[in-house]
């Protein structure tokens, strides 16, 4: 693996400490922690940690257990390691107190209140005094923009995911249920040389493809069912996201229409993003499409999201205004219009793409039926 540069990203994170006027900041995010530290561990269970990283104004600690103490050594030469025994307020309070540490901000996405509550008492009942600052986006900001090895980590990712997704389209077999497609899914990547999966392949056939999350059931593909199927390689960490809509036989004039449609939103919503858009303008593109053909009611999702370290992650390309941001260049985004008809069936197509200041790049191959 190539070396990692963990110093710049400390580095922007201390800047926006001082903006924040914070002491440090406690990061208890799996991938937060991955990307300041390169410490890959990574919670089974939101109640148990791997570890947490405190990053001050000068230093960088990484505090774990027993568990972890020869993987975080490694993984983590540059940060000062600290091994508690059942807390890690036993070794935050001591911290805080020879770093003279008063104003301290943690996740307030990644730390459950019952962690919260400990962490503030335990730390109250040694004695400190510690304002504890809320904080949500500071190492997600930085973290949407994407560094030449993090694009080659999703571009591969990427070309994994396409190639298993063409080869199991060539399988599709009518009688073969749900389950088995997104086994085979699965299997393929894992053989093929993920190191895991971006998360569990759905597939959704028929009447399920009105359910943009559908998990894969017993259900049988027939002849004419729309097939949805959306999956993605996790690859040194990082993650791919692609979607396509099969269909066994010849497709019905229901489905071409849908399609067509689906695709038309697609192509305008890429063809139109770029660095430096509203996110919400953004989710417009594509939107505003399927809202004048009628179908506005059924694209119930964003147009897409940042993918990275985590599948979902900054940006958020939401209708919503109240959560706009604007789309930065480097950022890695999928542009992904669906429309769910409960009675009848769905489409999605999910292409992952770069953005630059003046267009987006897709970086999937894969096409489209023409019909
Ligand atoms: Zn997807
Ligand atoms: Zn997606």
């Amino acid at each position: 693996m190539c070396a990692v540069e963990y110093a710049p990203r400390l580095e922007a994170l201390r800047q926006l400490l001082t903006q924040q006027e914070l002491d440090a900041l406690l990061v208890s995010s799996p991938e937060n922690r991955r990307y300041l530290s390169g410490f890959t561990a990574r919670e089974e269970l939101l109640s148990e940690s791997c570890g947490y990283l405190l990053i001050t104004r000068k230093d960088a600690w990484l505090l774990t257990d027993f568990r972890y103490q020869q993987w975080a050594r490694q993984e983590a030469p540059h940060f000062q390691l600290q091994i508690y025994k059942s807390r890690v307020t036993e070794s935050l309070a001591e911290l805080l107190r020879s770093l003279s540490i008063r104003c301290v901000g943690f996740e307030a996405g990644y730390l459950t209140y019952r962690q919260y509550q400990r962490l503030t008492q335990e730390i109250q009942e040694a004695g400190l005094e510690v304002s504890w600052q809320p904080q949500e986006g500071l190492v997600e900001g930085l973290r949407e923009v994407k560094s030449s090895e993090e694009l080659a980590a999703i571009r591969e990712a990427l070309a994994l995911t396409e190639k298993v997704l063409l080869e199991v389209a060539a399988l599709l077999t009518p009688g073969w249920s749900e389950r088995r497609v997104a086994w085979e899914i699965e299997r393929r990547l894992r053989e093929e040389g993920a190191e895991g999966l971006a998360f569990a392949p759905i597939v959704a056939a028929g009447l399920n493809s009105a359910r943009p999350h559908h998990q894969p059931s017993d259900y049988q593909l027939r002849m004419g069912d729309p097939i949805i199927i959306d999956l993605g390689a996790r690859l040194r960490g990082y993650c791919a996201d692609l979607t396509r809509t099969f269909i066994l036989g010849n497709p019905s004039d229901r489905f071409k229409e849908v399609y067509s449609l689906v695709r038309r939103a697609q192509e305008a919503a890429i063809g139109g993003l770029r660095a430096g858009l509203k996110s919400d303008a953004a989710d417009a593109l594509g939107r505003d499409v399927i809202a004048d053909a009628g179908l506005g009611e059924a694209f119930g999702h964003s147009l897409g999201h940042g993918v990275g370290l985590a599948v979902h992650e900054a940006p958020s390309l939401s209708p919503h205004p109240d959560r706009a941001t604007i789309l930065k260049a480097g950022s890695v985004v999928t542009v992904e219009p669906g429309v769910y008809l409960p009675d009848w069936g769905g489409v999605r197509l999910e292409n992952l793409v770069l953005l630059h200041a003046t267009h987006a790049e897709v970086l999937n191959q894969i096409g489209y039926y023409d019909f």
